[in-house]
């Protein structure tokens, strides 16, 4: 493969941009490469700046769930750029949007929208705060809720995939106040809970983790989570960047029938725009300025282009049999892929739900962080670049999640699992 266009943008891009990258985990250091540089994408197809074409499973991290440069969003962002890009001024797109997002997503009753998914879980636990007039926060060891001070202990995605423990710039005054927990532990929550002396105003979850690779929820663990948050006046706050329109229209609150108190958005939801939201209760929205004291703006909250993207998106997951289709085109694609995995002498562990999805190269069942971490890194680097190397795109860790897009055919899905087979048997040679 050649990659003598992207090295030479990554040669000069380092120069000016730290490590190179505008975010850490593409510089790809896990995976022992370089970052190839695109040029486009269209469809499931990334093309690099060399000409080489890929098969693409990372989906921008989640949010092409239709793939790249669908007709109706380049439709909708070529009718609205000409009317005017920013107005510091509500816009009818914004409503619009609002109506859909909250008909969608079963709790929410009101919608704000941000411009990213670390700005949607950083304004909602102020909010939570805010309502409760209480100060800690509860998340999950492993679980990623963007890179605000308050979720930088134990998280997931980078921070995970760097070997970062916490980060430095982040005050210990700040993260006395975050407790992680384990993913799935029932006990574990339920005492901590119920600790009153330590003054919980919320707890943040990904209910289904996407950012240790897909670890799957306990049914009892959700449903526990959302009693005790209920008795004991606790914010509950389902942070569906990822699921939210890739479960299901409704995310993982409809798919489980457990509902929180505030929800956080992104990815999906913009279109491939920076678009983050967060919405729920009514009683809990209108705490938040003008109607209340809890104070969160934004100079590109509501962006027309933004808010277009995300409703050309929105309206064609609405199409009746939509995820059905995927999950039938993503249950067929993990059997396979399952398939070829157990038939090779090389130990794997696939956890799925829906269209996501991670081959974790271990041998033991991944249910938290702990088992997550047992996986083998050094060879989802090895497997990462061989399938690279044959026109699969990945994720350039083992941490992440793959997507399966409406866009993906059949024929592509053949293609990477006949390229995924020839990995597996060069793996179990090594
Ligand atoms: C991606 C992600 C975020 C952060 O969203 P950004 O748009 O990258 O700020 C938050 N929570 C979850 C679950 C995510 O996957």
């Amino acid at each position: 493969m050649k990659t003598e266009k992207s090295s030479q943008y990554f040669n000069k891009a380092c120069q000016v941009i730290p490590g190179g990258v505008n975010s850490p985990v593409r510089a790809c250091k896990s995976v022992g490469c370089d970052p190839l540089f695109v040029a486009s994408a269209k469809g499931s197809i990334i093309t690099d700046v060399d000409g080489n074409e890929f098969i693409d499973f990372v989906g921008s991290w989640g949010p092409m769930i239709l793939g790249h440069a669908h007709p109706d969003v380049v439709a909708a962002l070529s009718e609205t750029a000409p009317l005017g890009t920013s107005f510091g001024a509500p816009c009818p797109l914004e409503v619009e949007l609002a109506e859909l997002v909250c008909d969608s997503v079963p709790s929410m009753e009101k919608v704000r929208f941000v411009s990213s998914g670390t700005e949607a879980t950083m304004s909602a636990i102020r909010l939570a705060r805010g309502f409760t007039g209480r100060n800690k926060v509860v998340k999950f060891d492993g679980c990623y809720h963007g890179h605000a001070d308050s979720f930088l202990v134990k998280a997931g995605s980078g921070v995970i995939t760097l070997g970062i423990p916490g980060s430095p710039g982040v005050p210990n005054d700040i993260v006395k106040n975050t407790i992680s927990i384990p993913y799935n532990d029932s006990a574990t929550l339920e005492s901590t809970l119920r600790d009153e002396t330590l003054d919980i105003a919320c707890v943040i979850v990904e209910p289904v983790a996407g950012n240790m690779g897909v670890v799957v929820p306990d049914m009892a663990f959700l449903q526990k989570m959302r009693e005790l948050t209920r008795e004991l006046g606790i914010v509950l706050i389902f942070d569906e960047v990822i699921t939210g329109f890739r479960l299901a229209l409704g995310g993982a609150q409809e798919r489980f029938a457990v509902l929180p108190d505030l929800t956080c958005l992104g990815k999906i939801i913009g279109g491939g725009l920076p678009v983050g939201a967060y919405g729920g209760r009514k009683d809990i929205m209108d705490n938040i300025a003008p109607d209340g004291p809890v104070y969160q703006a934004g100079t590109l909250s509501g962006n027309p282009l933004a808010m277009a993207a995300g409703l050309a998106m929105l309206k064609v997951v609405r199409e009746p049999g939509f995820y059905q289709r995927l999950e039938e085109k993503s249950s067929w694609f993990a059997e396979r892929l399952a398939g070829i995995a157990g038939a090779s002498s090389v130990p794997t562990v696939l956890n799925r739900i829906g269209s996501m999805m991670t081959c974790f190269f271990t041998d033991a069942p991944v249910t938290d962080f702990e088992s997550a971490m047992k996986a083998d890194t050094q060879r989802y680097g090895k497997h990462f670049r061989q399938m690279l190397e044959s026109g699969v795109w990945l994720a350039p860790s083992q941490f992440e999640a793959a997507f399966i897009s409406a866009a993906h055919t059949e024929e592509e899905l053949e293609n990477a699992l006949v390229m995924t087979e020839s990995s597996f048997k060069k793996l179990a040679k090594s």
